[in-house]
């Protein structure tokens, strides 16, 4: 008897056929869906700073512009989604419910997409500025204490890009010299689509200015080494001129920006983003106030950073600002074994006993080195020179163990004490408080965790657009999704607990 098992029975598949599909749009999605809420959300907003610049109107002929609303939503539904590309947000809008129940299944030009994220910066602040209120309303912001942190994000240009001034102007021939044969190459031209030949010639034209901006940019960096001394060569990249060099968090140098955010602490929301060009953010205290007034209209009550904004000229805007600075003051100076001459023992300066009844230092020699002169710079830092006599100093025995290695004739051993402007001295007093110590720590959670929001969930590694402007609008735009998606979850977090009570 034969018991093999017949084959089994498998169901065909037709891919020759036409089919028809009836979608229902409106049930693409869930009820609760994010996309509904950004839809609702941006529906609430003023967006005449976008209506102003639409010049199809009813009752004229023309095209229909895309709605406002739909474009402001699908960018921040994208980049909830970790979805930065024009390209992909076009191509999503075909197949996936969010995007598709957003547009409504039409296709969006990728263009269209592009070219509404990175213009319009005004409108774009408004929006964001327009949220903040409404989170503040919501008593999500408290505008109580703010913190201020960067984060550098690689610009749209590669390091290869980078250029010497010698190589700049030589591409910069080039470039010029390809433009003037484009606009006589008629007959050409006439073998062209007039549209193509156009884009040809807009593309070279905006090579000429990227070199240009290139150049401007190398020779403004070369002339702030030439005032500090710096013999070093600079460059600048021929793709995003305004990108500098910066060391990101893996450890590369690359075209970057430095991204500033001002984050509230009640809830973590961010209430202001700017990219910068500064490398450091030595000197971000004081702007990050000013773009704080201009665009919310109010400074907050506190404000904590961390130590790469601690500085003399930080306390000091923040005192002036009536901001209570929260900060992690990294003095320069260490005590070692050593010191930058080679000295040790009781010859390095912090060795020296100080009499503060007669204000002179004594030596291990014996003899005193009196007050020489008192120095202030610009942030009010006061420098007291003490100083031994010379003729004391060139007879003592004791010379090359308290002199650097390589003296001049008329050496005489001097210390330097710096005097802390009262600002900086009660903010050290202060961050010896357990109270600010306390306000302190919480820091690096809230300030970077909208840091990692929007280079993991949002995909902003690396900017799309080129320029600090755009990429400004750029980092806006993500701010904004972040906002919302934060807001999204402290609503379904509050009616679960309300639910839960109920
Ligand atoms: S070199 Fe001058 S300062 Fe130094 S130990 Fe001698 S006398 Fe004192």
């Amino acid at each position: 008897m034969n018991t093999a098992r017949p084959f089994p029975r498998l169901a065909s598949i037709n891919r020759s056929q036409l089919l028809l599909h009836s979608v229902d749009v409106e049930n693409l999605i869930e009820p609760d869906h994010s996309a509904r809420g950004i839809w609702e959300l941006v529906g609430r907003l003023d967006l005449s700073h976008y209506y102003s610049e639409i010049f199809a109107v009813e009752g004229h002929a023309g095209r229909d512009h895309t709605a406002p609303q739909l474009l402001i939503s699908l960018w921040l539904y994208a980049y909830s989604r970790g979805v930065s590309s024009a390209r992909e947000v076009a191509r999503r809008c075909a197949y996936e419910p969010g995007f598709a129940w957003l547009c409504g299944l039409q296709p969006i030009s990728h263009r269209t997409l592009a070219g509404f994220r990175s213009d319009h910066k005004e409108a774009v602040d408004d929006l964001f500025v327009q949220v903040v209120g409404m989170l503040s309303a919501e008593g999500l912001i408290t505008m109580e204490r703010f913190t201020l942190d960067g984060t550098k994000i690689k610009a749209n240009a590669s390091g290869n890009t980078l250029r010497r001034k010698e190589k700049i102007e030589a591409h910069l021939a080039l470039a010029r010299e390809q433009v003037l044969k484009m606009n006589e190459q008629t007959a050409q031209e006439e073998k062209l689509s007039a549209r193509r030949a156009a884009a040809q010639r807009r593309a070279a034209r905006q090579r000429v200015s990227r070199m240009e901006a290139a150049l401007r940019e190398v020779e403004r960096l070369q002339e702030g080494k030439r005032h500090t001394g710096d013999r070093s060569t600079s460059r600048a990249s021929t793709t995003d001129p305004e990108a500098h060099v910066m060391r990101n968090g893996e450890g590369g140098t690359v075209p970057s920006f430095n991204v500033q955010l001002i984050t509230d602490t009640a809830h973590g929301l961010v209430v202001n983003v700017e990219a910068t060009t500064d490398a450091i953010d030595y000197r971000q205290v004081d702007a990050a106030l000013k773009r704080c007034e201009e665009q919310l209209g109010i400074l907050p009550a506190e404000l904590v950073a961390d130590g790469d904004y601690t500085n003399h000229a930080s306390v000091q805007a923040t005192a002036d600002a009536g901001v209570d600075f929260y900060g992690s003051w990294r003095d320069s100076w260490r005590p070692s074994e050593r010191d930058a001459h080679g000295r040790c023992g009781n010859f390095i300066s912090s060795a020296f006993p100080y009499d503060a009844a007669r204000d002179v230092y004594s030596c291990p020699a014996g003899n005193l080195l009196t007050l020489l002169k008192i120095k202030e710079d610009e942030n009010g830092v006061r420098t007291r020179v003490y100083r031994a006599s010379k003729a004391t100093c060139r007879r003592c025995s004791l010379r090359d163990q308290c002199g650097p290695k390589k003296q001049k004739p008329g050496w005489a051993r001097s210390i330097s004490r710096n005097e802390d402007p009262p600002a900086s001295a009660a903010f050290k007093v202060k961050m010896e408080t357990e109270a600010a110590k306390q306000i302190y720590r919480q820091r690096s959670q809230l300030a970077e965790f909208p840091h990692a929001w929007l280079k993991e969930r949002c995909g902003l590694r690396q900017f799309r657009c080129r320029g600090r402007i755009k990429t400004s609008i750029e980092a806006t735009w993500a701010c904004l999704s972040y906002n919302l998606i934060r807001w999204f979850s402290i609503r379904r977090k509050f009616q679960a607990q309300v639910a839960a009570w109920a």
